[in-house]
């Protein structure tokens, strides 16, 4: 692989796959968005609210917003708000001293390596998602400090083979699948000789925004033997749960991967019991299991999705009464420092 490419890239004999054509095509323009959804021109939002963090949404994603509804569930998570650009106390630019919500993260030496959980570390693998969540704690972490070339990953490599105790990767980033199927495969490969990994995890909303994603070339690299293959997507309502994107999961579990899924509690959203359940019987329907349902992460620009402490766990325990013990997300909160995420209520 040429060293001087950043991974983004696919390489250049490769034409683009049917995923990345789609990706190009999504949406950048907020007035674009208001168009195509039937709102009005004044829910343009001011520069400051997307400044440094634009909208993105896939059209896929689109399709699936109620149109004439401003308080659409899924509009809310993708259109900037006027209200991010406020400072409220208590919210911060990177509230764990760390970064990203679809991975969550820690420290290291190494770059691009987040060794915070002892048997567990997560490979920042790109920048780049294919949605813009406005309430993700990733819109302030400077990613420009990332390695990008082709081989940042030996090192963490060579770190990872250093500690036995590792027994799982976690491919997170932004978002890895993003990334060119060259690249994943190769990076799999490399982990895959490691003998001491059991598992190979990735945190990705792509099955989610763009289900397109989850084609033959992503299953050949992912569904290999050797570590049992993890994907935790994130779904926050069940309304993302469309036919393909149910589709795209239960491709997944065909090929033997375990699918779970992760959710963040965001109010005017998913701050409802009977939301929550609904999101749950979906998930199963498309053969994934409710994993995490985490408290928002008090970030800079996002304090208006805030459901508070108190709120949060009496809605978790009347989501208990609404379905089997198997389809109730764990109510967690990342807190640095500790060994794990902390289990609410
Ligand atoms: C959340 C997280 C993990 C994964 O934790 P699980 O509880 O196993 O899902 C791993 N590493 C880091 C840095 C994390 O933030
Ligand atoms: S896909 Fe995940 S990492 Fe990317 S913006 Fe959304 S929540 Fe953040």
């Amino acid at each position: 692989m040429d060293g001087s490419r950043t991974l983004a890239e696919p390489p250049p004999d490769a034409s683009p796959a049917r995923w990345q054509r789609l990706l190009a095509q999504a949406v950048r323009d907020p007035a674009e968005l208001l168009r195509l959804l039937n709102l009005p021109a004044d829910l343009l939002p001011p520069a400051a609210a997307t400044a440094g963090f634009p909208l993105l949404v896939p059209r896929g994603f689109l399709a699936r917003i109620e149109r004439g509804n401003s308080n659409d569930p899924l509009l809310k998570q993708v259109l900037p708000a006027a209200a991010e650009a406020l400072t409220v106390p208590g919210f911060a630019a990177d509230p764990l001293a760390e970064h990203d919500a679809c991975g969550r993260a820690g420290s290291s030496a190494v770059p691009g390596l987040l060794h915070k959980y002892r048997n567990r570390v997560l490979l920042v693998t790109t920048a780049a998602c294919a949605v813009h969540c406005r309430y993700c704690f990733r819109r302030h972490f400077d990613y420009r400090t990332l390695p990008m070339g082709s081989a940042w990953w030996k090192p963490a490599l060579a770190a990872i083979a250093a500690d036995p105790a590792i027994d799982e990767v976690i491919l997170s980033g932004g978002d890895p699948l993003t990334l060119p199927d060259a690249h994943l495969a190769a990076l799999a490969a490399d982990i895959r000789a490691l003998p001491q990994i059991r598992r190979l995890r990735l945190h990705t909303r792509l099955p989610v925004v763009l289900p397109e994603r989850i084609d033959n070339a992503l299953l050949a690299w992912l569904a290999q033997p050797g570590p049992t293959p993890v994907v935790v997507i994130h779904a926050n309502h069940p309304h993302e749960i469309a036919t393909d994107v149910a589709a795209a999961c239960q491709r997944l579990r065909g090929a033997g991967v375990l699918v779970l899924n992760q959710s963040v509690l965001l109010a005017g959203v998913n701050d409802r019991a009977t939301t929550l359940a609904e999101l749950s019987l979906k998930l199963f329907d498309a053969g994934v299991l409710p994993y995490y349902l985490h408290v928002l992460d008090r970030v800079a620009g996002a304090a208006h999705f805030l459901v508070d402490d108190d709120r949060a766990v009496a809605l978790h325990r009347e989501l208990a009464a609404l379905l089997p013990g198997y389809l109730l997300p764990r109510l967690v909160r990342e807190v640095a420092g500790e060994p794990s995420k902390r289990t609410l209520g």
